[in-house]
């Protein structure tokens, strides 16, 4: 089946999350004495574990993206003993300086261009608001690239759920058996997209040790983009 679509994750898939909020804990860190007591490690660890917990409201519409970050930056605060008036404060810094540090995930910056100049539409799907995609594919130059922009937030429904990637599949105008997803996370992409009848690529960034069914194809490197092209377009 020839694929006349490649649906997309954004984050840790595109865009380098994990590598980017952790430089942006540590410019925050330094800024309050009980969190540099407490250690960058430990800090980015409740980073991430508090946002796991606050993003699904965001990412389903029913949360402020700003409203989170300062509450998960009060918890955090809390949880190492700083004080948690500090709470906005802190948010205000994590965002200035993860806007600062951001970068795209190696060899994503030319994975979408290669898909690109084969004419083969591209569509993000992802669990977030929509004002923060845009501006993160505005920063890394590839906004023109893409022909939809799926997010959970606009539609109240978040990934695995298949309804979003039949949104992302209607917005291409392709069949699922056409288009193919690249994504990081196991339940949320690979399952996502096979639930919607799409095949999948997991981009299997951490190496865990998982049992993986014989219809999906791994990759470990967005490097080099000729291979990975053709894993995603020749199956
Ligand atoms: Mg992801």
């Amino acid at each position: 089946m020839t694929v006349r679509a490649v649906l997309l994750d954004l984050d840790d898939t595109l865009y380098d999350h994990a590598a980017t909020s952790r430089r942006a804990t540590a410019a925050t860190l330094a800024t309050e004495p009980a969190l540099v007591a407490a250690g960058l490690d430990a800090v980015q660890a409740e980073n991430v574990r508090q946002l796991e917990e606050l993003h699904h409201a965001v990412a389903t519409g029913h949360g402020w993206v700003d409203d989170a970050r300062i509450e998960r930056w009060r918890r955090i605060l809390v949880r190492f003993g700083g004080p948690p008036e500090r709470a906005t404060e802190l948010a205000m810094v994590y965002r200035a300086n993860y806007h600062r540090n951001e970068s795209a995930v190696d060899g994503a910056v030319e994975l979408v261009h290669a898909l690109h100049a084969r004419r083969v539409p591209l569509a993000i799907v992802s669990n977030n608001a929509r004002d923060e995609q845009v501006g993160k594919l505005e920063r890394l130059g590839l906004s023109a690239c893409f022909a939809a922009l799926v997010v959970s937030a606009d539609h109240g429904i978040a990934k695995p759920d298949p309804r979003l990637f039949e949104v992302a599949l209607r917005e291409v105008g392709v069949a699922a058996a056409e288009a193919v997803h690249l994504g990081d996370a196991w339940e949320n992409d690979v399952g996502g997209a096979r639930a919607a009848g799409v095949r999948a690529v997991w981009f299997d960034r951490t190496g865990a040790p998982r049992e993986v069914p014989p219809d999906v194809a791994v990759i470990r490197s967005l490097r080099p983009t000729g291979a990975v092209v053709r894993v995603l377009l020749d199956g």
